[in-house]
């Protein structure tokens, strides 16, 4: 059984049956079967499947983000936000998947033919996380589906309702799409069964295990991991907006996102105004029961990463940094952190190379825009990465030197369905979103067809 927790009070909300070894290899040959006879369908029916499944999501909104809410803590109106967000995001799939999809003819004379056709890879297994389980769940299990693949869905632990009511509504629409529920336990069993892909979204820990497998194995992997996010705010920037964007960028979700602001760089001359109002704004945010409209900052989703964040602050605190506001765990039921902004911190300190994946946030003043450069490249991690500054060309130069899959100018937390999300070095492997996105669960079949 599978105890499912809730993060806001640190009450059980009930147990689930997990699968078994036994239970895993019966839905993989389920899930084989059924997918002979989905890639067969014309690609308009699979799409129609999809289109029942948006409107399920549709109708079930409210249900869905409470749930969510419940078992993750994540604030119930970022939890509708996510869940309204995702249906663009389907809009996009269903429009571009037809073209994209499509066989290309690459060349032809007389005789001959070259035709590029995009075939299935089979069976995937989508090993997903817990902070935004229907975007990233929805970036791997809506295209697998679309482009022919059943798909061995595995949510988190920590959002298996969610992945019980995703599973709910593809049966109904009759999609190839199985639940795998479990710890990471039953994402190593699912990963013994002859699957023909990978596709995960975790840690960068995990993900190395996962793609010790897939090598073992041969076969496809995608990894989507975290990130250490950086971005620089220049000296000719608006203090004021830039503050309380990156505030948002660093504490929505209770900076549980993977392209969450981790780290700021600021050029001396506008530091100190930048640091005020930055902390003014955190300050400002309403703290409490994620299930309040009116709450901004809800408790942390694992409880073990209270005492990573407490690590982190302790570190840092040695090595001299100081801390503006917060900078320990809230003392109520439940996994609590205050949000916490740190200054005087440099790269000696854990909390300005490891991801936090929390309400910490450093703030480092830095000379210019070399200095500022050199800093963002310095981590493994390369996610994203953003530049504030009024002067378009001075950030673009800074961006095509940042090492990082998305390069954000006065915005950042930010993902497009139109754009490509990939990371590179420990940020991950592959693409998902765009056209990329689209032709990550698919194999090319090279045709050369003679008449005559
Ligand atoms: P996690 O690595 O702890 O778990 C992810 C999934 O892997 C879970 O479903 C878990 O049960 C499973 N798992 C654990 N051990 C396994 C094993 N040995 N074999 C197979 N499966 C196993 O990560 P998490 O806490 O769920 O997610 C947080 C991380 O995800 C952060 O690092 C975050 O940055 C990253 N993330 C990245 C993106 C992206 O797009 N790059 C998006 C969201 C989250």
């Amino acid at each position: 059984m599978l105890e499912i927790w809730n993060p806001s009070t640190g009450q059980r909300i009930q147990k689930v049956d997990d699968d078994t070894p036994a239970t895993i290899a019966a839905k993989y040959k389920l899930a084989r079967q059924a997918q002979v006879k989905w890639a067969i369908k014309p690609l308009e029916e699979r799409l129609e499947a999809i289109r029942a499944f948006r409107a399920l999501i549709v109708k079930r909104a409210e249900n869905l983000a409470q749930t969510l809410t419940l078992e993750v803590g994540k604030p119930i109106t970022q939890s509708r936000r996510e869940i309204a967000a995702v249906l663009t995001r389907i809009d996009y799939f269903l429009a571009e998947s037809p073209r994209v999809l499509a066989d290309e003819t690459v060349y032809e004379d007389s005789t001959m033919s070259e035709i590029v056709a995009r075939e299935p890879l089979g069976v995937i297994a989508n090993i997903s996380a817990w902070n935004y389980p229907y975007f990233v769940g929805s970036n791997v299990f809506v295209v697998a589906l679309i482009a022919g693949n059943a798909v061995l869905y595995k949510p988190s632990e920590f959002a298996t309702l969610t992945g019980l009511h995703i599973a709910q509504m593809m049966s109904e629409v009759g999609a190839p799409f199985f639940p795998i529920i479990g710890a990471g336990s039953a994402g190593a069993a699912l990963l013994e069964q002859p699957i023909d892909g990978v596709f995960f979204t975790g840690s960068f820990a995990t993900g190395q295990k996962i793609a010790e497998v897939a090598s073992r194995r041969m076969i496809h992997v995608q990894l989507e991991l975290g990130g250490k996010d950086p971005v620089y705010v220049t000296d000719d920037v608006d203090v004021e907006k830039a503050a309380e964007s990156l505030a948002d960028g660093a504490f929505y979700n209770a900076g549980q996102s993977c392209c969450s602001v981790e780290r700021i760089y600021v050029h001396e001359r506008v530091y100190d105004a930048f640091v005020e109002r930055f902390v003014r704004e955190v300050n400002g945010f309403a703290l409490g029961d994620p299930l309040d409209d009116k709450t901004y900052i809800g408790p942390l989703a694992r409880r073990a990463q209270v005492g990573v964040l407490e690590t982190q602050v302790a570190d840092a605190k040695a090595k001299g940094a100081r801390v503006l506001t917060g900078g320990a765990r809230i003392a109520r039921e439940g996994n609590w952190f205050a949000p916490t902004v740190l200054v005087d911190v440099n790269h000696s300190m854990s909390v300005m190379r490891d991801e936090s994946f929390g309400p910490v946030i450093g703030i480092q003043r830095v000379r210019d825009d070399a200095e500022a450069s050199r800093l963002m490249n310095d981590s493994e991690f390369a996610l994203t990465a953003g530049v504030y500054s009024r002067d378009e060309s001075r950030a673009r130069a800074l961006l095509r030197n940042a090492r990082a899959g998305s390069a954000y100018w006065n915005c950042c937390d930010r993902v497009s369905p139109r754009l490509p999300w990939s990371g590179r070095g420990h940020s991950g492997l592959g693409v998902t979103l765009g056209r990329d996105g689209l032709l990550a669960f698919t194999q090319p079949k090279a045709y050369h067809l003679r008449s005559g």
